[in-house]
């Protein structure tokens, strides 16, 4: 085995890329990060039905946004390519054909309908289903005889009646008895190799030292095993981990809501949030420090700290998590961040326009996709103050005192900045009496039509005098 660290992710390109894929090419990312090795992107496209090149587009574009460079694969070639499967079928055919000519192969003809009724059969029976073997030794007069009934072989893998033992980087030692591995198919009737057939000579000849992958292949692995036993090669060290699972402890799907990265995207995530959570729903770091920064989890990570429970994907963390990363982000890249958010929906141009609203709400977002809602305020024409509870704070004496003043002593020739407004507020307190929060409340109430909210002072600059003059007069009662 090739001694550098090199590990793969290999999506099947018939859908957006699932939360758990993520995980999945995370961990592998991540892991041949912590040692200096490669990352390698394998597009596993032999389900000719149902992969798409949309599909294969959306993947990758899924994996760049969550930062997760590849060394080789598509792209990015490398010495063992190329990385997408239905490019690699001389390879596929060239193995098969010498474990053909070695006897460990062989062309099977039963046809679907025979193979069901005998697993109908066996399980009325009691029997654990299995392919009884029926054409392992077959004559060539019998080959022929198929053949001229217009049968079309599969190829199953002779399985001699072997234990397998491996030892699971994440789960630890795993054993699976022999005999309930019955000859599997490895390639169909029309060429096209079966998926564990190519994940091997893909993993083995692209030096793949590390297989990592969710625990719903941990079947897989001993036929996958038995195919390096036949092929006289070493397998990699395979590391299964656990399933991700909705809030009901069943696993993730859409009924539990968002699940493909993308949405995730559109709803505001940022990717270096959306990495952290879910890297630690596999593992956690010695320091139980739960906001690591990329490159703090490449250098924390520990085989031995990946759990072997699965773990619930909890959207509300998640939130949390980003509403952290959000605050602990300056306001430029900010801005540049928002901006899409806004873009059509509020007058701004550039990344630039968002930044005051950037600064503003900083501490008030835990989704990008906030925004929206939350700039409201500082673009609307007129404040609608219909709500009861707002007019009983627009419609006290002092409240009606306050904008009084307000309107008599604004300077239209002074620039309107929160300091200015902080002066003038001051001397309104003077000039009437009225202070704390029967001050303030009517004037956030005036010009924003809400009881709460974030600091006044980057409001009133952000909707400038002219705006301020008109709200406070529509209060006017
Ligand atoms: N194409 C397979 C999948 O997406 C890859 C499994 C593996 O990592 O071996 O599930």
């Amino acid at each position: 085995m090739n001694s550098t660290i090199r590990t793969r992710f290999a999506p099947s390109p018939t859908g957006f890329l699932h939360i758990g894929n993520a995980r999945t090419a995370i961990m592998n990312w991540i892991f041949a990060r912590h040692h200096g090795g490669q990352f390698v992107l394998r597009i596993e496209d032999t389900d000719q039905e149902r992969s798409t090149s949309s599909s294969e587009e959306a993947i990758l574009q899924d994996l760049t946004w969550l930062g997760l460079d590849w060394d080789e694969g598509p792209g990015k070639e490398g010495n063992v390519g190329p990385y997408r499967q239905t490019e690699r079928m001389d390879l596929y055919h060239s193995h098969m054909k010498q474990l053909i000519d070695e006897g460990k192969l062989y062309p099977c003809y039963c046809s679907a309908e025979e193979l069901e009724a005998r697993r109908e059969e066996m399980l009325a029976k009691g029997e654990q289903p299995h392919y009884d073997g029926r054409c392992r030794h077959l004559t060539s007069e019998q080959k022929k005889q198929y053949e001229a009934e217009g049968r079309q072989p599969v190829y199953r893998l002779l399985v001699q009646n072997e234990a397998i033992d491996f030892d699971d980087l994440a789960r630890g030692p795993i054993h699976f008895e022999g005999e309930n591995l019955s000859d599997f198919v490895v390639a169909r009737a029309d060429g096209m190799p079966m998926y564990n057939f190519a994940c091997v000579i893909d993993d083995y000849l692209m030096n793949i030292s590390h297989v990592i992958r969710g625990d719903d292949h941990v079947s897989n692995t001993p036929r996958q095993i038995l195919l390096y036993r036949a092929l006289g090669w070493q397998a990699p060290q395979f590391a299964h981990i656990p399933m991700i699972l909705g809030p009901d402890r069943s696993r993730l799907s859409k009924r539990h809501g968002a699940t493909s990265v993308a949405q995730y995207r559109e709803g505001g995530f940022l990717p270096e949030a959306l990495v952290n959570f879910l890297s630690l729903l596999s593992w956690s770091s010695a320091s139980g420090e739960e906001i690591l920064s990329t490159r703090q989890l490449i250098d924390e990570f520990d085989f031995s700290r990946v759990s072997k429970a699965a773990s619930v994907f909890d959207v509300e963390k998640l939130r949390w998590m980003n509403g952290v990363y959000i605050r602990n982000m300056e306001i430029t890249p900010l801005a540049q961040a928002l901006y899409p958010f806004m873009q059509g929906k509020y007058p701004v141009e550039s990344a630039q326009d968002v930044e005051p609203v950037a600064k503003l709400l900083h501490e008030h977002l835990e989704t990008l996709d906030q925004v929206v809602g939350k700039a409201a305020i500082l673009y609307q024409d007129s404040v609608d103050l219909t709500d009861s509870e707002l007019q009983e704070v627009v419609a006290a004496e002092s409240s009606q005192l306050v904008y009084q003043t307000f309107l008599q002593l604004l300077n239209s020739d002074e620039a309107f900045t929160g300091a200015v407004f902080g002066a003038l507020m001051k001397e309104i307190q003077k000039q009437t009496g009225v202070k704390g929060k029967n001050l303030w409340m009517p004037m956030r109430v005036a010009l924003t039509g809400q009881l709460h909210g974030p600091e006044l002072f980057p409001i009133v600059e952000i909707l400038g005098l002219e705006k301020c003059r008109r709200f406070v007069q529509q209060a006017i009662r």
